[in-house]
């Protein structure tokens, strides 16, 4: 048999950065500062600078630069945060875990990214349940940006907070805006396998609201004052590691690169699978960071076996809607029981996608698929 076709290899990329790697990690074992060394404020530069955004607060994960936010704004109990239903359970986590109710909304069936269309039923949803709809949080699902010229307005005409889950675009664009200035604040992961990812657990907010960001930057370190004895809020240990901070900065010296080669990659897969599945609709004007390649096809499940039987590794993301986790049945969802997120739950696949996937390697899985279709 040939060789197996990882979904991801986090192994390619260190190989090309291992040099660097293994000299800014010497670095931080040589001064020491293990917790917000010098790395960690050089981080938040670079990424201000990349994305564009005012503030940058790293901290300890994506769930926590969602949480902090929500905690930030005031948003709790008797308040009702908006998501997708199709999305990473750590979006609607992040709404229970401040004490307030996530309300499930639909997502649309080309972008799989949340409806503005359904933002109303959703808001009126959570006032017939007795919540006060505060807040919603869109997420860039799969690495392409939520219709934020659509969802901004809808939020406004609902007095919705805007949190962007942007958890797996960074890199990605509007119209040359980058993510990570659209809504009130963005939160990403540094997760290792979303596209900007470093060698553990990390995460990050972006804001242009200056007190935002300075309370973020207290609740992640126990809800500090002026000094670290000084508590004036209720916080979190919340700290972005000084190690993972000095992989990051080598990671960002090739990121665009890696996205360019994502996006090249996406686009061959699109050109040989076009006729056999539905390929990603990335929307007019929206750039994808390509975190997933994920497409709708028929018999999934069949397929997914079959692509596994050729060393080929696909996965579904995500296999159920966020309202059908067991933890999550008990919340409300817009009315009409979420037609689109069920569908496309039993419908998606993804594909081996990472910068480092060879044309070769690629060719056997557009193969392995259109074989499957009897092409
Ligand atoms: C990964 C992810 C998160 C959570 O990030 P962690 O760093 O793993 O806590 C949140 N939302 C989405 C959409 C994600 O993909």
């Amino acid at each position: 048999m040939s060789e197996p076709i990882p979904l991801i290899d986090l192994q390619a990329q260190r190989r090309r950065i291992d040099a660097g790697v293994r000299a800014a990690m010497e670095r931080v074992l040589a001064h020491g500062r293990f917790i917000m060394g010098p790395e960690v404020e050089a981080v938040e530069r670079r990424l201000a600078d990349y994305t564009g955004a005012a503030h940058v607060v790293t901290c300890a994960s994506g769930t926590e630069a969602l949480t902090m936010v929500l905690r930030a704004w005031g948003v709790g109990p008797g308040d009702a945060v908006l998501v997708p239903a199709f999305t990473f359970v750590a979006t609607a986590e992040a709404a229970a875990l401040v004490g307030a109710t996530p309300v499930f909304a639909e997502v649309r069936a080309d972008t799989f990214n949340l409806d503005a269309g359904g933002l109303d039923a959703a808001a009126g949803t959570a006032r017939a349940a007795g919540f006060r709809p505060r807040a919603v949080i869109p997420v860039d699902l799969f690495g392409q940006p939520a219709d934020y010229a659509a969802l901004l307005p809808a939020a406004r005409a609902h007095g919705l907070l805007v949190l962007a889950d942007a958890a797996q675009s960074v890199g990605a664009r509007l119209d040359e805006r980058r993510v990570g200035t659209f809504g009130g604040a963005t939160a990403t992961s540094f997760f290792p396998s979303k596209p900007l990812g470093c060698y553990g657990d990390g995460g990050a907010v972006f804001t242009d609201d200056e007190a935002c960001a300075g309370v973020l930057r207290s609740l992640r370190i126990h809800g500090q004052g002026r000094s670290q004895y000084d508590n004036v809020r209720i916080g979190v240990n919340g700290r972005f590691d000084t190690l993972q901070a000095a992989i990051l900065l080598e990671k960002l010296t090739i990121f665009d690169e890696e996205l360019a080669a994502r996006q090249r990659i996406a686009g061959r897969y699109s050109e040989g699978l076009r006729d056999v599945a539905e390929v990603p609709r990335v929307m007019p004007g929206a750039r994808s960071a390509w975190a997933q390649y994920t497409l709708r096809v028929r018999d999934r499940d069949r397929l997914l076996e079959h692509l596994r039987s050729l060393g080929i590794a696909a996965a579904v993301y995500y296999p159920a809607p966020v309202h059908r986790q067991p933890a999550y049945a008990g919340y409300p969802r817009a009315p009409g029981e979420l037609p689109v997120a069920e569908a496309l739950c039993a419908e998606v696949i993804s594909l081996p996608m990472h910068p480092y996937l060879e044309p070769a390697a690629q060719d056997r899985v557009i193969a392995a698929i259109r074989a499957f279709y009897g092409h």
